[in-house]
């Protein structure tokens, strides 16, 4: 997501949402005396922002359903295995080709990592709208699914990838076992950024996000072995 496209999301959320002034900086990357937070929960290594200058840690906590900005300016749906057969059942299909053919797409794109580098993607991805194409591919999209009152037509199988925002994730190789990290995506789009002398307001909610962080990260590489999709780093 280029800078450019994080100012105007940050600028549409906060025609609704009081953004402190720190965390508007912090998004826009203006405040750069940051240091990273490492936190051991469960199976996952979450990095929590912390503001030495402040002496606060950057938390989240989720508004919904008074907010669903997550839904409305869905970039892309990217599906797991399991999805492709739980959601395609959810949808009455017979067959997981069918579902495949009629409600998903295949596209590429490439973000950076945390290690510096580039990951370049290919994922079977749910159409957030009917006829979505490969060109819409990480734009922002009201999805679908999304109700009149902030709810999912497809829970509970809504897509794994739904359950982690606005957390994103990846897995490194540490003395040859993978270990799952963990992060905050800065997108602008989700008010429930707030500084915090303390974690403990978000201890509970860490510890609920590392099942499914943890659960997610196995799926989407059982993913890339059942061939539904690819990945490639440099
Ligand atoms: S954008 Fe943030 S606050 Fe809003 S529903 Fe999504 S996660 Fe919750
Ligand atoms: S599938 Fe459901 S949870 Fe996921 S973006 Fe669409 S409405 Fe939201």
């Amino acid at each position: 997501m280029s800078q450019k496209e994080i100012q105007e999301s940050l600028k549409l959320l906060e025609k609704d949402w009081d953004v402190d002034p720190i965390l508007h900086d912090f998004v826009l990357g203006k405040y750069t005396d940051v240091t990273d937070f490492s936190l051991i929960v469960k199976d996952v290594v979450f990095h929590i922002p912390y503001l030495p200058k402040e002496k606060k840690y950057i938390l989240w906590k989720c508004y919904w359903p008074d907010c669903h900005n997550c839904c409305d300016r869905q970039g892309r749906l990217p599906l797991t295995s399991d999805d492709l057969i739980q959601i395609g059942h959810g949808m009455k299909y017979q067959k997981t080709s069918d579902f495949v053919k009629e409600e998903t797409l295949v596209a590429t794109h490439d973000e950076p990592t945390p290690s510096g580098g580039f990951s370049v993607m290919t994922n079977v991805s749910l159409k957030r709208k009917i006829d979505e194409t490969e060109n819409d591919d990480g734009t922002h999209i009201s999805c679908r699914f999304l109700d009149g009152e902030g709810g999912c037509g497809i829970h509970p199988t809504r897509p794994g990838v739904c359950y982690m925002y606005p957390f994103s994730t990846w897995a490194q190789n540490e003395k040859g076992r993978p270990r799952v990290h963990a992060t905050f995506q800065f997108t602008g789009d989700c008010p429930g950024f707030y500084l915090s002398e303390s974690l403990d307001s978000m201890k509970e909610v860490l510890d609920d996000y590392s099942t499914t962080i943890y659960d997610y990260n196995m799926k989407s590489s059982r993913t890339l072995k059942d061939g539904f999709g690819s990945l490639s780093m440099s």
